[in-house]
């Protein structure tokens, strides 16, 4: 049957724009479907949150032409420093020791948005933006697609869509996939610092008894703040005045930067965990936040969405080369399949830093307090954790 689009990506967001940028070259007639205007998401605020770039991160975001564009406006993650407010505990990361440059990299979303972009401005896919779904009936044949795009309905139909929507994907909604949801009770509260200190090329992971503070560098003496508490202090402290809320953060975070002082408004992001029920449906597939949305404390989300695209685009080209069809059930069958054991790792893994590193209940304060202080003494547990920091993960 002919369709209007091989692939139908449902979301322009980090992920579903990697992954046009991935199938861009493959001779396939890709569409993508993005709600906000290019004026709205340059405005949105959420631009400037910053992420930490795993190296296998870096690797992806190179092998699709934008490393180049991004690097300039990145900072390498040297070292890593992770302690525990008010005890003893605390270890290193050095890149050295990996015989690395660096463990990561820190970028602001904004910055890979717009390097997507501009590769995408100048390649075959066929953006349609803006652009809302609407409506969505998957087939044996097709998948068949309602939009609202500038106002006017449209229908249109591809061999395979993508649902790259984000956290609440209309996708998922509109095809009834279940998903699991565990509020954590807490905000991330975001904010960008000028440091009196050089940041030197280091991260700082720090945990307290509401939940952990992630400096990450931005420029020599300025950072990135992830700072995890629970929704009502996220809330009191989002109603502080500036002097105030420097206060409380230079409490929680000592003085391993020097003096600090707040660069821009702290926003709040309240955090979950959501996991769909399952990964695919006829002639769909559900990759990035619309599959996992998860606590960034460990920074892992979009180094996981992007390693779901990068997996997902290579695998469609195969299929592509052999002439196969890859809405097939039991190619997206196998595509899940593979993906699920790197999920189920990441999930795992950010949860467990999530339990463990925000209860102040005292065997477990001690016990996480050894644990850092016998990894800053284990050489090959410290390999195993920076093994982690630079995602090294399973590809699938
Ligand atoms: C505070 C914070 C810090 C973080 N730090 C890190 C970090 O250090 N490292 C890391 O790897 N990750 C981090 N993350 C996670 C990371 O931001 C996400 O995992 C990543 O943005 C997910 O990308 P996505 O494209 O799947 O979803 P999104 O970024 O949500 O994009 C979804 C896109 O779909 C569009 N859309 C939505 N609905 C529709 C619709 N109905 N029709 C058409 N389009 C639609 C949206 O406009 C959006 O452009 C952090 C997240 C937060 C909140």
């Amino acid at each position: 049957m002919t369709t209007d689009y091989d692939v139908l990506i449902v979301g322009g967001g980090l992920v579903g724009g990697s992954l046009a940028l991935a199938l861009k070259d493959a001779s396939l007639r890709i569409g993508l479907v993005e709600v906000l205007s290019d004026a709205e998401r340059q405005a949105s605020p959420a631009g400037d949150r910053a992420l930490a770039l795993s190296r296998g991160t870096v690797q992806i975001l190179d092998g699709l032409g934008i490393w180049a564009s991004v690097a300039p406006h990145a900072m390498a993650i040297r070292h890593i420093h992770v302690s525990d407010r008010g005890h003893f505990g605390k270890t290193r990361l050095d890149a050295r020791d990996r015989g690395a440059d660096a463990l990561g990299h820190v970028a602001l979303a904004r910055v890979l948005e717009d390097a997507i972009q501009q590769q995408l401005d100048s390649s075959s896919v066929t953006r349609l933006c803006p652009a809302r779904i609407m409506g969505i009936q998957s087939g044996q044949d097709s998948a068949l697609v309602a939009l609202k795009h500038c106002g006017d309905q449209l229908n249109i139909s591809a061999g395979l869509v993508v649902a790259a929507d984000g956290g609440n994907s209309t996708v998922r909604t509109l095809l009834g996939i279940e998903q699991k949801v565990r509020a954590y009770g807490q905000t991330a509260v975001v904010v960008e610092v000028n440091t009196s200190k050089d940041t030197n090329y280091t991260a700082y992971e720090r945990f307290t008894s509401s939940g952990p503070l992630a400096f990450l560098p931005l420029e020599r003496r300025k950072c990135s703040v992830v700072w995890t508490l629970t929704d009502e202090e996220a809330e009191d402290f989002l109603h502080q005045g500036e002097l105030e809320f420097t206060a409380s953060l230079q409490e929680a975070f000592g003085y391993w930067l020097g003096t600090l002082s707040l660069a821009n408004r702290p926003q709040g992001f309240p955090l979950k965990l959501i996991q769909a029920e399952r990964m695919t449906d006829q002639r769909v597939v559900l990759i990035g936040n619309a599959m996992h949305q998860i606590h960034p404390v460990a920074g892992q989300g979009f180094n996981l969405g992007l390693r779901d695209a990068a997996v997902l685009a290579e695998r469609i080209q195969i299929q592509n080369r052999l002439g196969e069809d890859f809405g097939d059930p039991l190619f997206l069958g196998q595509y899940a399949g593979a993906r699920q054991a790197d999920l189920n790792r990441v999930i795992r893994f950010t949860d467990s830093l999530v339990r463990i590193f925000s209860n102040e209940f005292p065997p477990l304060a001690w016990a996480r307090n050894l644990a850092l202080m016998s990894l800053d003494r284990i050489p090959a547990a410290k390999r195993l954790l920076s093994r982690h920091a630079m995602g090294y993960g399973i590809r699938g």
